[in-house]
């Protein structure tokens, strides 16, 4: 049911396909998807049902474009015209069609990747404090997935505990690469152990990987390779044991564009992890 809204809503950054969890290696976490998912990351907010007839569904693949975030994408020459003719009216208008009750909003690619250290941390925080404010002044329709100034681990630890902690924000939301690094390396440990300290809810958004921009000449990175990339940094976390760790606290993450690759290399993703740590 879930596909239906997300259809309408995620085609704001090109992606359009169902939200996808995993939170450990077994075949039950694998498959898990749907409205225990939506439930985890929605927070406080309550849904009873989806029925087509009522806004009740929970949008967990929401993006916003907070003015100073969409000033520097222009600066930087991100102006896709979705990214650019965002508006909060939009994405009322777009929650109605889709009978969304309430939005999670995030970060909309490329997120803060592209940029050096203090304008990441700083359009970061600022893009949270736009989303927490939204979700003040429409009461139930938005929750907030905070934006890291990843690739900065220091930075970003701070960004969890101000989001976490002072903006209350429903969880995290990042990448599903940081150009060479998948979310499994062990460069995100401490991102991870920080969220699993937390229990917090992890939304990840699929990117474009250094290794694979324009592969196939005339296919839009969105059509094949974000689909990929979520199987690739799905299979890092699984890899790495980070899932497994995470499982045993109860980090709930959510994968946007996940796609039939994965579901298909299910068994791979299941055994492979125990037969080389035997
Ligand atoms: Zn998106």
């Amino acid at each position: 049911m879930l596909d239906a809204s997300k259809r309408s809503l995620s085609a704001v950054c090109g992606c359009a396909s169902g939200s996808f969890a995993v939170t450990a290696v077994s075949r039950r976490a694998m498959l898990a998807c749907g409205t225990s998912v939506l439930a985890a990351a929605a927070g406080g907010f309550a849904a009873k049902s989806f029925a087509q007839s009522a806004p009740r569904r929970i949008d967990v693949h929401h993006h916003l474009a907070s003015p100073s975030w969409l000033q520097t994408m222009k600066l930087i020459g991100v102006d896709n015209p979705l990214i650019v003719n965002w508006s909060v009216q939009k994405s009322l208008n777009d929650m109605e069609a889709g009978g969304v009750a309430t939005a999670i909003l995030s970060g909309n690619v490329p997120q803060v990747r592209p940029l050096a250290k203090e304008a990441a941390t700083r359009i970061a925080r600022e893009s949270n404090e736009y989303a927490k404010q939204l979700a003040m002044d429409y009461p139930g329709r938005f929750g907030v997935f905070a934006m890291l100034p990843l690739p900065y681990i220091d930075e970003s630890l701070r960004e969890i505990a101000y989001a976490l902690d002072t903006l209350k924000a429903d969880g995290i939301g990042v990448l599903t690469n940081y150009g060479d690094k998948w979310l499994g390396y062990s460069y995100f440990e401490p991102i991870w152990d920080e969220l699993n300290r937390r229990k917090a809810t992890v939304h990840t958004h699929p990117a474009d990987a250094n290794c694979c921009v324009n592969l196939v000449q005339g296919i839009p990175q969105t059509a094949v390779e974000w689909g990929a990339d979520t199987t690739r940094t799905i299979a890092s976390l699984i890899f790495s044991g980070t899932s497994q760790k995470c499982r045993d606290k109860g980090v709930d993450a959510i994968f946007d564009a996940a796609d039939r690759n994965l579901v298909n290399r299910e068994n791979a993703l299941h055994i492979l992890p125990r037969l080389n740590s035997t």
